[in-house]
C-alpha cells in the first residue's frame, strides 16, 4: 500500500501517518523530518529554506525520497506525509513509483495556525507536543527519549502564514491529481484514525 496524507500545517497528518504505518507494517515517510535531518552540506542550503517557510528545491527532495523508498522497510509500502506538496513533484514522483491512493485532511487556516502556536517539537526524535492537549510528562523533556523540547522557527505566525498561502496555492491542486478522499482532521485523533480507517477498509 503506497498513500499520501495530504493537508495544511497542524492538520495533524504526521500524528496520523505515524499511527497507521505502524497499524498497517508501512513505513512513515515525513518529507519535513527527512530534510530537518539531513547532514553535511545540504543541510545549511535546506535550512535557509525551512526557516524562511519555503519549499525547497525539488532536485533536493526528488533526491532524498529516492532515497528513501529504498530502505527495507519500505518493502510493505509507505505512508508519505509531505511529499509531494507541488504538482510538479507529483510528476516526478510518478516516474518512481505509482501511489494508490491519497488521503486529504482537512482543516481551517485558523484551527492549524492556533494549533501549530502551541506545538512543540522533540530535538532529537522530532515528536510533536501541544501546549495545551499534549504536555509531556517533564516539563520540556520529550516523553518518548528525553530530548529537548524547542518551537520550530517555521511555526512562528509570519512563516505559518508563508506555508498556508503555499499550501493552497500549489499543494492543493495535486489532490486532482490522485485517487483522493477527505477527512474531518478538526475531530479528536481517534476519530481522524477511524474516519482514515474506513477509507482503507
Ligand atoms: P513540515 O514538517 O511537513 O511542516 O515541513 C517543514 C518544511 O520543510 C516546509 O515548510 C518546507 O520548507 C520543507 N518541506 C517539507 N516538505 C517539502 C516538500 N515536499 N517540498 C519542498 N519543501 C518541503
Amino acid at each position: 500500500m503506497k498513500l499520501i496524507f495530504v493537508g495544511p500545517q497542524g492538520s495533524g497528518k504526521g500524528t496520523q501517518g505515524k499511527i497507521l504505518s505502524k497499524k498497517f507494517g508501512l513505513a512513515h515517510i515525513s518529507m519535513g523530518d527527512l530534510l530537518r535531518n539531513a547532514k553535511g552540506e545540504r543541510k545549511e542550503k535546506i535550512n535557509q529554506f525551512i526557516n524562511q517557510g519555503e519549499l525547497v528545491p525539488i532536485d533536493l527532495t526528488i533526491e532524498l525520497i529516492s532515497e528513501r523508498i529504498k530502505d527495507k522497510d519500505c518493502e510493505n509500502g509507505f505512508i508519505f506525509d509531505g511529499f509531494p506538496r507541488t504538482i510538479e513533484q507529483a510528476k516526478e514522483l510518478d516516474k518512481i513509483v505509482k501511489i494508490d491512493k491519497a488521503i486529504e485532511i482537512s482543516i481551517t487556516d485558523e484551527l492549524g495556525v492556533k494549533r501549530l502556536a502551541n506545538r512543540w517539537s522533540c530535538k532529537g526524535c522530532g515528536e510533536p507536543y501541544n501546549a495545551i492537549t499534549k504536555k509531556p510528562d517533564v516539563e520540556g523533556k520529550c516523553n518518548k527519549c528525553g530530548g529537548e523540547l524547542y518551537q520550530r522557527e517555521d511555526d512562528k505566525p509570519e512563516a505559518i502564514k508563508k506555508r498556508l498561502e503555499i499550501y493552497h496555492k500549489e499543494t492543493e491542486p495535486i489532490l486532482k491529481h490522485y485517487d483522493s478522499v477527505k477527512v474531518d482532521g478538526g475531530q479528536e485523533i481517534d476519530d481522524v484514525t477511524k474516519d482514515i480507517l474506513k477509507i482503507l477498509k
